[in-house]
C-alpha cells in the first residue's frame, strides 16, 4: 500500500505547535465570550475516520455508497438537537454559523430583497448585514440598534423601522448583548410587515437550551446557531424550527404542492452554500448535544449565568461601566471610556496577564474597529473549567490591577505568575 509512503513523514512542527496553543489555553484565563472547551469524548469524536468519508445528501438520500454508518450518525445528531431544543425539523450541516446565516438567506431571499438586523456597532454580527459581507452584497440592509441612554433594544423603534422598510427578513440574535430578547413582540411587526423571522442563537444556545432565556423557537419562523459557543460542541452551526411551513413564495415541488420550508431550507444548505457535510464534525455535535441533554448541563448553564452576573457586578462596584448595567446571559460588554483606556490598550495589558478577552466597539463607539472603548467578557470557558462566583471576584480583581498598571511590565508578570498558578489547578483536556 502506498499510504505507508504518503504517511510516513512526521510533522513535529505542527504538533509542537498545537502543544504550544494546549499550554496557552492551560495556563490563561479564557474570557472570549465565543469561546469553550470541549470534552474528551467531543474532541475524539471530531478527530476520528469520519472525516474520510464523503456524504452529500441527507441521511438515507444520499449522493455517494458506504453511508450506512454516517446516516446513523447524523440521523441521531438530528434526533439530540431537536430534543433539545423542541424542534420538528433541523439540519446539522452546516459547516459555522456564518454558513448557516447564509443558507437561510439563500432560502427565503432573492438578490436585492430588504433585510433587517442589529447594528454590528451595537452588537451584531457580521452575517446580519454588514456592507464586508455577503449580506450586506447581495441583499438591502437597514439596522435597529440599542438607545444610547440604557444600552436596550427600544422595540417600538424596531417596529418604526420595520413598518418603513419592510424588509423580508428580519434578524434578531447578537454577539454582544448582554440582555435577552422579546421574540413575541419581534413576531408580532414581523407579521404586521409580512416578514420572516430569523433568530440567530449563535452565542446563548447552551442556555436557551436549558430554558435560562426566553424561548426564540415558539416564535421565531427559522432559527440558526453556532454549536461551539455556550453550546460547547465542534465548531460548526445548525438551522432549526419548530414548525414547518409551506412557503411563502409559491414555489412547487413537481406534484404541484407548495413546497416546504424545511425543504428549501434543506437544499440551500446542499446544494445551495455547500459540498460534503464534515460528517466528523456532525459526530461531535451529536455527542454535544447528547451532552447537553444531561442534567449535568442545566448545572453548567446556571453557572455560566451565575459566573457572568456575579462578574458583572463586580465591575459595577469597582467603578466600571457595564453596558446596559449588567446581564441576563453569559457575556457583558464594558465602556472603557470613563476609566481613560481603549479597548486595544485593555486587550494587549491582559494579554500580558495571560487573560484573554476582545477588544470591542461599544454602542455610539467614537474609536475606530481597530482600537473601539470597549472590551467583551464572557464565562462560558472559565465555567467549563470549573470556576466559581469566588473565582469571578478573583479575576475582576486581577484585571482591575492589571489595567491601572497598563504600563508596569513588573506588575503584570507578578499577575500572570499567580493565575498560572492557580488554572493549574483546572485540568483542561489534552489531545
Ligand atoms: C459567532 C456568530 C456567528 C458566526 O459563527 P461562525 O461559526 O464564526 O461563522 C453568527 N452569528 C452570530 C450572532 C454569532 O455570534
Amino acid at each position: 500500500m502506498n499510504s505507508t509512503a504518503t504517511h510516513s513523514y512526521k510533522d513535529t512542527t505542527i504538533f509542537n505547535l498545537i502543544e504550544q496553543e494546549y499550554k496557552r489555553q492551560l495556563h490563561g484565563i479564557e474570557l472570549i465570550a465565543s469561546e469553550n472547551f470541549v470534552s474528551e469524548q467531543v474532541m475524539r469524536a471530531m478527530g476520528s475516520v469520519l472525516t474520510n468519508k464523503y456524504a452529500e445528501g441527507l441521511p438515507k438520500k444520499r449522493y455517494y455508497g458506504g453511508c450506512e454508518v454516517v446516516d446513523e450518525i447524523e440521523q441521531i445528531a438530528i434526533d439530540r438537537v431537536k430534543e433539545l431544543f423542541g424542534a420538528v425539523w433541523a439540519n446539522v450541516q452546516p459547516h459555522s454559523g456564518a454558513q448557516a446565516n447564509a443558507a437561510v438567506m439563500l432560502a427565503v431571499l432573492k438578490p436585492g430583497d430588504k433585510i433587517l438586523g442589529f447594528d454590528l456597532s451595537h452588537g451584531g454580527h457580521l452575517t446580519h448585514g454588514s456592507p464586508v459581507n455577503f449580506s450586506g452584497k447581495l441583499y438591502q440592509p437597514s439596522f435597529y440598534g440599542v438607545e444610547p441612554e440604557t444600552g436596550l433594544i427600544n422595540w417600538d423603534k424596531v417596529e418604526e423601522i420595520a413598518m418603513r422598510e419592510k424588509p423580508k427578513l428580519i434578524i434578531c440574535g447578537a454577539s454582544a448583548y448582554s440582555r435577552d430578547w422579546d421574540y413575541a413582540r419581534l413576531r408580532a411587526i414581523a407579521d404586521q410587515v409580512g416578514a420572516l423571522l430569523m433568530a440567530d442563537i449563535s452565542h446563548p444556545s447552551g442556555l436557551i437550551a436549558k430554558k435560562l432565556l426566553n424561548d426564540p423557537l415558539e416564535y421565531c419562523h427559522i432559527i440558526t446557531t453556532t454549536t461551539h459557543k455556550t453550546l460547547r460542541g465542534p465548531r460548526g452551526g445548525l438551522i432549526m424550527m419548530r414548525k414547518d411551513f409551506e412557503n411563502p413564495f409559491g414555489l412547487k415541488n413537481p406534484k404541484g404542492e407548495l413546497r416546504m420550508m424545511s425543504e428549501l431550507l434543506d437544499s440551500a444548505v446542499f446544494p445551495g452554500t455547500q459540498g460534503g457535510p464534515l460528517e466528523h464534525v456532525i459526530a461531535a455535535k451529536a455527542v454535544a448535544f447528547g451532552e447537553a441533554l444531561e442534567p449535568s448541563f442545566a448545572e453548567y448553564a446556571q453557572q455560566v449565568r451565575k459566573n457572568a452576573q456575579t462578574m458583572a457586578q463586580e465591575f459595577i462596584r469597582r467603578g466600571y461601566k457595564v453596558i446596559s448595567g449588567g446581564t441576563d446571559n453569559h457575556l457583558m460588554l464594558i465602556d472603557l471610556r470613563s476609566k481613560n483606556l481603549t479597548g486595544k490598550l485593555a486587550q494587549e495589558t491582559l494579554i500580558k496577564a495571560d487573560i484573554t478577552i476582545n477588544k470591542n466597539a461599544v454602542p455610539f463607539d467614537d474609536k475606530s474597529p481597530f482600537v473601539t472603548s470597549g472590551m467583551r467578557l464572557g464565562t462560558p470557558a472559565i465555567t467549563t473549567r470549573g470556576l466559581k462566583e469566588n473565582d469571578m471576584l478573583q479575576i475582576v480583581e486581577w484585571i482591575d490591577e492589571a489595567l491601572q498598571n497598563h504600563d508596569n511590565d513588573t506588575k503584570l508578570n507578578q499577575i500572570r505568575e499567580k493565575i498560572n498558578l492557580q488554572m493549574q489547578k483546572y485540568p483542561l483536556f489534552a489531545y
